[in-house]
This record gives C-alpha cells, structure tokens and sequence, in this order.
C-alpha cells in the first residue's frame, strides 16, 4: 500500500508508514495524535514525564528511571521527617541534575562527544547560575528579598511588596532564563549535535543544573545551619518536594523547548529564528508565571502546598508543549526526507523494533507496527540499525 502523504511504497500490514511516519489506518494525515511519535503507546498530549525529558529510552528503561527518581524522592522527603532538613536540601536538589547526568551516560547519546563537554555543560551553567543568585539575593537586593518575608510575618492585613515581587518574580527569571540558554545554544550550534532533541536534552539539563546551584545558593544558610529551620514538618515536605521536583523539572522542560526551537526540525541548527524567540519568551514566561504564583501564594493558607500545585499545572502545560515540538518536527522532517527522494536503499529487514519487537524495514525512519520514531529510540538500538544501514 502506498503511504497517502509522502507516496513510499509499505507492507500491506503496516500501521504506519515507515518513511514519514503517518498513521495508515484511518487516522492519516497528520491525525495520529492519539500515537506520541517518541513513545508509540503514549498520546501526543498526555502529561507524561519521563518520555518527554529522556526521549531516548524505551518503556522498559522508562519505567526504571520512574522508580528510581520515586523511590529516592521518597528517601528525602525522609530526611525531612527525622529533621534532617539541610541534608534533604541538598539531596533534593542535586537529584534531577544527577539524574539527568546518568541517562546522559546511560543511554550514551553522543558516542562522538567527549563527556567533559556534557559535564561542562552543567558546570559552565551551575557556575552562572551561581553568579546570577548571589547578584540577586545577596548582593543587590537582599534587602527587598527579606521584604517577602517581613509581609508574611506581618499577620493581619498583608501589604503585598510590589518591588520585590518586580525583581524576584519578573526580573530574576528573565535574567536567568538567559544564562541557562547561554551553554546549551552554544553547543547545539555544533554540527554533531543539530538534532531537535539534542536542543532539547542539553536545554533540559542546562534548566536542572541552574535550579540546583540556585537553590543551593537561597537555601544556604539553612544549609550551614546559620538559620533556624523553625516548624512545620509539612511546610519542609512542600518546600522540598518544590525545589527537588517541581522547580527543575519546569526550568529544565522551559529552557529544553527554547533550544529545541533554536536547534529546529531536519538536518542542521535554525538558530535565532522568529521561532526561537516565540519559543524563549514561552520559556520566560513560565517562569515568571510560576514564580508571580508561588510569592502570590504563600500569603494565603496552605500557600506552599498551592504554590506547589501551581507549579504542577505550570510543569504539565510545559511538558505538553516540549511533546508538540517534538511529535510535529519528527514527522515534519521525516515527510521533508521522504520528498527528497533518496534512491532506494535495498529491501529487507535490517533488525527490530525495540518498542514492540517487529522488524524494522531497510532505510525506515519509524516502525510500521508502532510507529516509533527510529530517531528517538534507545543508544544501542539506534547504533545496530545504524550498523545495518539505517535511520540516525
Ligand atoms: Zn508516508
Ligand atoms: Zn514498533
């Protein structure tokens, strides 16, 4: 059967076409939302993490990591429960960067580049991130920052700090918004790295690495020990649960789909594009939307738990929105091949899917079961088709 969008000749079995990646079964044209192309039995618009932040895993590796990032965010929050606070600080957020860095190990993206390049990816940024937070809460506006506080203890008729609220809520994450981009744009300028999800992997990890030196940085006389930690074991669970969790994953899913946009669909980097711009003050506004909620918040009751779950709705429209950019450009760019017409690379089988363990036809870019993204798919997977001939 041919495939109706792009002409490619497919097995008459075939769900989806193995060029372009369209649904074959009535659902064509672009209509195969209901099939995310990263993770076959997934939706497009589904609030699905792990797919979404570690595109090259497979449900299995998916699943490991899940537990993983559970089982030791369960470990802190116990931490916070024995009174170990400063420790669960520092445990909870170094625990999405370092996590990142093992599945940038794990499913060793980029055989070709050295790994000081992607430790110092998350160096350079924690470095800036560094500067950028002692400018801002020590350096030049303390004072303003112990404004937030001086309101909150002040009891019956709030009066909310209009300046502080400017700087720290709408100034500082613009501001930082830039410095995460600064490492992550310069190497998704390079030729080896000009995949969208290259963009994407190095923004998510650029965005992580700024939350945990800022986080380090507010939190540190907490951590020495300088300040008192105070009540309220459930505020400490929030506050943990927010910097541990929340805050990274919304800084490195923002920051992720800006260089996304700047990396672009197809073969080589779009740069400072129309796109790229839309897409960064998407970034920036998420932050500043995410941090104007949780200042707002915590003057009300239960502020950190609402806070929390702000952030939360924040973080889910993110994760979707990196999910669209994703989807669309791989079949985008697929469809772009597919019309290059590159001569025939020769019939048959060239190994299996390693979603749903079909085979995966010679010169294919997605699975005709599944409808996987070859793309997308894990290290060693993508290596022995490869070896065989077949999709990058
Ligand atoms: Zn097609
Ligand atoms: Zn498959």
């Amino acid at each position: 059967m041919d495939c109706p969008r792009c002409g490619t000749a497919n097995p008459e079995a075939a769900r989806f076409c193995h060029r372009c990646g369209d649904g074959l079964r009535g659902e064509g044209r672009t209509g195969r939302g209901g099939s995310f192309a990263i993770q076959s039995a997934e939706n497009v618009t589904q609030f699905a993490l792990i797919s979404t932040i570690m595109p090259h895993t497979n449900r299995r590796v998916a699943d490991t990591y899940r537990w993983a990032l559970i089982v030791t965010a369960a470990a802190i929050l116990g931490l916070v429960a024995f009174g170990l606070v400063p420790a669960a600080i520092v445990a909870g957020a170094v625990l999405v960067p370092i996590t990142y860095l093992i599945y940038l190990y794990d499913v060793n993206l980029w055989e070709d580049a050295p790994v000081p390049l992607v430790v110092g990816l998350f160096v350079v940024t924690g470095i800036l991130s560094v500067l950028v937070s002692l400018v801002f809460f020590r350096w030049a506006f303390l004072g303003e920052f112990a404004q937030f506080r001086g309101a909150r203890v002040g009891g019956d008729g709030v009066s909310i700090p209009i300046d502080a609220l400017l700087i720290f809520a709408v100034l500082l994450p613009i501001v930082a918004e830039v410095a995460k981009q600064i490492g992550p744009v310069f190497l998704a300028g390079r030729p080896q790295f000009d995949d969208m999800i290259d963009g994407l992997t190095f923004g998510i990890a650029a965005g992580t690495a700024y939350a945990a030196a800022e986080t380090l940085v507010v939190f540190w006389p907490v951590i020495t020990g300088d300040a008192t930690i105070g009540s309220g074991l459930s505020l400490w669970t929030t506050v943990v649960l927010n910097l541990m969790l929340i805050k990274p994953l919304i800084y490195g899913t923002a920051t992720g789909i800006a260089v996304a946009a700047y990396s672009g669909r197809g073969e080589g980097y779009d740069g400072f594009t129309p796109s790229y711009w839309a897409n960064l003050a998407f970034a920036m506004g998420a932050n500043v939307l995410y941090w104007l909620g949780n200042h707002l918040l915590s003057y009300a009751a239960f502020g950190e738990l609402l806070g929390m779950l702000w952030g939360l709705g924040i973080l889910a429209v993110l994760v979707i929105r990196a999910r669209v950019l994703l989807h669309t450009a791989l079949l985008e760019a697929a469809l772009e091949d597919a019309a290059k017409e590159h001569p025939a690379r020769g019939a048959g089988e060239m190994g299996w899917c390693p979603e749903c363990e079909m085979p995966i036809l010679s010169g294919a870019l997605f699975c005709v079961a599944c409808g996987e993204s070859l793309r997308a798919t894990t290290g060693p997977a993508r290596r022995e088709l490869r070896s065989a001939g077949g999709a990058s």
